[in-house]
């Protein structure tokens, strides 16, 4: 068997607010709104409640609280949308490592590999959802179609908490009704183009001469517009996007200063820099380091690499390089970072140097103790001598490689 539609796009419903209700039960059946609460704020996310009032991601938040005037609104908790991040990216990547992330709480999924152990994609995403529902308690919508752009579209129409498989074949029907801001790339501005030409939904462009596409949309939009209409998209899903990065990072209560003690800290996030990237089977070809002050003043150094590293020795080794390039002196540290950019999928085939260390090993048998009997079970000397180990305290996220500049 082969699955004719193996990309799997998996879309959190209502991200934000659903990680809110976890711990603030009164939350749930109510409007909530995730929102910046200062003057010039806007909504991040609304419940399914708060959307039936006319409030949208991405609106001011004094527009949102005249719509909704009912509704909760809540300051964004980063730190816990990251970490119900991991949680979900954790459940995704025990289906497949070919996942690739699109931001926080969505991503593609190659499903293919899988088709030996599940009967069809149908049933590949509803065991990924009750996955996510039972391990993150969090509500999933999943699209599931040949390709990734229709796997998209189709996540959004299964919205909210469902499931929606567009078999092969039956795309540009699936897509016909569908309004044109819905295609991808398509904004305000095409919008307005598209309709002068009376375009309204998708199956409106078909009936459309790609020459007049690109004429009135500009050569590129236009051919894409057109393609994306007549459902064409070849991409495949891609783990090793230079999009994603990993990072993790710690802000101290108390200022830490002095070299021993920054590369205490550094060697501790490399080691979990290591952890994570093999826990998802990538290897990084950029490292960066984050240095903030206790001026809030930030730095970062980074490093693009000419062979991929995964290994928490290798990581470490650069990260000296740079905290050493980032000058911090005797400087009060408040917080301190690693980032891994670049990723690649580290099953790939690579060239093997002759310098090759046999750190590999080393760490992969430090996972292995550490998958059966937790991570404390295995650690550097260093490290379990240091009073700051406190895995609560550190904060990881997933990230894209500009947050960390
Ligand atoms: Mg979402």
């Amino acid at each position: 068997v082969v699955f004719a539609e193996p990309i799997a796009h998996v879309d959190m419903d209502a991200f934000f607010v659903e990680v809110e209700r976890l711990r603030r039960p009164e939350l749930i059946g109510v409007p909530v709104v995730v929102a910046g609460l200062g003057k010039r704020g806007v909504v991040s996310c609304a419940s399914y409640e708060a959307r039936r009032s006319g409030v949208d991601s991405g609106m001011p938040t004094g527009r949102a609280r005249r719509l909704c005037p009912d509704a909760r609104f809540l300051a964004p908790d980063h730190e816990a949308f990251s970490s119900a991040s991991d949680r979900v990216f954790a459940v995704l990547r025990s289906f497949t490592p070919k996942v690739e992330p699109v931001s926080v709480d969505e991503a593609f999924l190659d499903i293919g590999g899988l088709r030996l152990r599940y009967p069809s994609a149908s049933v590949v995403g509803e065991t990924i959802r009750a996955a996510l529902r039972e391990h993150t308690g969090l509500p999933a919508s999943v699209g599931l179609a040949a390709s990734k752009f229709i796997a998209k579209m189709a996540s959004r129409e299964a919205k909210p908490d469902g499931l929606l498989l567009v078999p092969a074949g039956a795309e540009v029907e699936f897509l016909r009704p569908l309004p044109v801001r819905a295609l991808w790339g398509v904004g305000e501005s095409t919008c307005a183009r598209l309709e002068e030409l009376g375009v309204k939904s998708i199956g409106d462009i078909t009936a459309v001469p790609q020459a007049t596409l690109k004429r009135r949309l500009g050569v590129a939009l236009g051919a894409h517009v057109w393609e994306l209409a007549h459902a064409r998209d070849e991409r495949r899903v891609e783990t090793d996007s230079e999009r994603r990065s990993l990072s993790v990072e710690n802000t101290y209560e108390q200022d830490i200063s002095g070299k021993e003690a920054l590369e205490t800290e550094l060697l501790r996030h490399a080691d979990r820099l290591a952890s994570r990237l093999r826990r998802s089977a990538e290897s990084a070809r950029t490292v960066s380091v984050k240095v903030r002050y206790a001026d809030f003043t930030t730095v970062t150094r980074s490093e693009t690499l000419a062979a991929p590293i995964e290994t928490s020795h290798e990581i470490f080794e650069v990260a000296l390089r740079l905290l050493e390039r980032a000058g911090v002196g005797d400087r009060p540290v408040r917080l301190l970072g690693i980032g891994a950019g670049a990723l690649e999928d580290a099953a790939a085939p690579r060239q093997l140097g002759l310098d090759q260390t046999p750190w590999e090993d080393l760490d992969a048998a430090v996972e292995r103790v550490r998958s059966r009997y937790g991570r404390k079970a295995v650690g550097r000397a260093r490290l379990l001598a240091s009073a700051k180990l406190q895995d609560e305290s550190s904060q990881e996220m997933t990230e894209a490689p500009e947050d960390l500049g």
